[in-house]
């Protein structure tokens, strides 16, 4: 048994030929750890790349108390209890330009949002409340002492981490460093993925296709899925159905990337060969996932020229290869990349507006859309759902995620969805 096997298999569900698809996806992430390699970078180039440290701020942030609102700062001591207050301006205090004397008994200040607090100034009274004339200004009864006032390092505080080893930065990190004054991150080094597909009947778009051709989709499909998770990508395009071809192409992809992603060749008509050669390059498992779509699946660790990297096996299918990237590589992938926490993509509960025809005993991934009904959001099933229909996943906004126990799913009923896109 190889070394993969044997820690798989210490699981009492672990059935490759009837896997679970949660377990399934447990097992290859815990199969992987980070890549290491550490780039330091211009910081808006960090967009969308992986923090190798924590950033330590160097400063409290803000830097000073200073006010939430415009209007006027005072003491809190002089607020009366039931009545008006009645206090002299003696100036302001602009964000930028504070009021550089100090505030006593009696005495108020103009004050704007994000000026630091004057000397003396604990409180401040939104504008809109209060009446100015004469130099003097009049505070209803009812406010608190210390209201409207943000105080230094209430959001980040010198000393301590800002932000953790393993974020992925994305537009709020940018700017939360940013407002630290940092202006260069250590990120980990750019994942690198190589992938290709394999048959006889792929076509590459360019050449025309043969009679029994198709043309390649899958290709495009883990291009943009890759692309989209940031990594450096590596396409060695279609590989024929050769035992020869396929090892070579596979030493090579082991040899400059970190992770290898094929599609195709791990059906059961033709797992056979595919097996065979990935078992002289390492160890492969080939596992049946109970899932629909995207049964077939081999996972495992090969040997290249000179380096080692993960391999994926998807299906051939185009959707099978949609749905098994999402569920099985893009976790793992971003475990490679140093992700850490890797998040859990929410599964929200939703009333489905048309029935679905479901077994249990497996996990079903249907193609969905998400809409605004006359009750508030609901979700209906794409028309067409077979592996092969590519427009059922462009025409989707989010998967209907059926699990294991669940048969079939009458109209009204609530399900659990997934929702492709995020906000950032
Ligand atoms: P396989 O697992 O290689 O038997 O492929 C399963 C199905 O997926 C077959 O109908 C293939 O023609 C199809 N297929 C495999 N690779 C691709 C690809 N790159 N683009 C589109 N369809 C593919
Ligand atoms: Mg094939």
């Amino acid at each position: 048994m190889t070394s993969l096997a044997r820690q798989f298999s210490c699981h009492d569900a672990y059935d490759p030929t009837a896997l679970n698809a949660d377990l399934g996806r447990q097992l290859i992430l815990d199969a992987v750890s980070p890549i290491s390699g550490i780039e330091h970078i211009p910081l808006r180039d960090a967009l969308g790349r992986v923090l190798a440290q924590p950033v330590i701020s160097p400063i409290d942030v803000p830097a000073h108390d200073n006010s939430a609102m415009d209007g006027y700062g005072l003491r809190g001591d002089d607020l009366s209890a039931d009545g008006d207050t009645v206090l002299d301006i003696i100036g302001s205090a602009f964000a930028g330009q504070g009021f550089d004397g100090s505030v006593g008994p009696g005495q108020a200040v103009r004050i704007m949002t994000g000026a630091p607090l004057p000397a003396g100034v604990d409180t401040v009274v939104m504008q809109e409340v209060t009446r100015a004339a004469d130099g003097k200004v009049t505070i209803p009864a009812g406010q608190r002492r210390g209201q409207n006032v943000r105080r230094a390092g209430e959001d980040l505080r010198a000393g301590l981490p800002a932000l953790p080893a393993g974020r992925l930065i994305r537009p709020a990190e940018l700017g939360l460093v940013a407002s630290l004054g940092i202006g260069e991150v250590a990120v980990r080094r750019r994942l690198r993925v190589a992938f290709f597909s394999t048959g006889n009947e792929i076509a590459t778009i360019g050449t025309p296709a043969a009679p029994g051709q198709i043309y390649d989709s899958n290709r495009y499909t883990i291009f943009g899925m890759l692309s989209r998770l940031g990594f450096d990508i590596i396409d060695i395009g279609v590989i024929r159905d050769d035992p020869d071809a396929l090892e070579t192409t596979l030493r090579e992809a082991a040899g400059i990337a970190d992770a290898v992603i094929t599609s195709g060749g791990v059906s059961v008509g033709e797992a056979d060969f595919t097996r065979e050669v990935m078992a002289r390059l390492g160890e492969v498992l080939f596992w049946k996932i109970a899932m629909k779509p995207g049964r077939p699946m081999a996972f495992g660790r090969i040997g290249g020229n000179d380096g080692a990297a993960w391999l994926f096996g998807l299906p051939g299918n185009p959707v099978a290869v949609m749905v098994t990237f999402y569920q099985f590589a893009r976790p793992a992938l971003m475990r490679l990349a140093g992700i850490d926490p890797i998040p859990e993509p929410p599964l929200l509960p939703v009333p489905c507006v048309t029935p679905i025809r479901k077994q249990p005993g497996r996990t079903e991934f249907i193609r969905g859309v998400l809409f605004q009904g006359d009750t508030g959001w609901q979700v209906k099933s794409t028309p067409a759902q077979g592996s092969g229909i590519l427009s059922s996943m462009a025409d989707a906004n989010c998967f209907i995620v059926l699990g294991p126990a669940q048969g079939n799913v009458a109209e009204g009923d609530t399900v659990q969805v997934q929702v492709l896109d995020g906000l950032v």
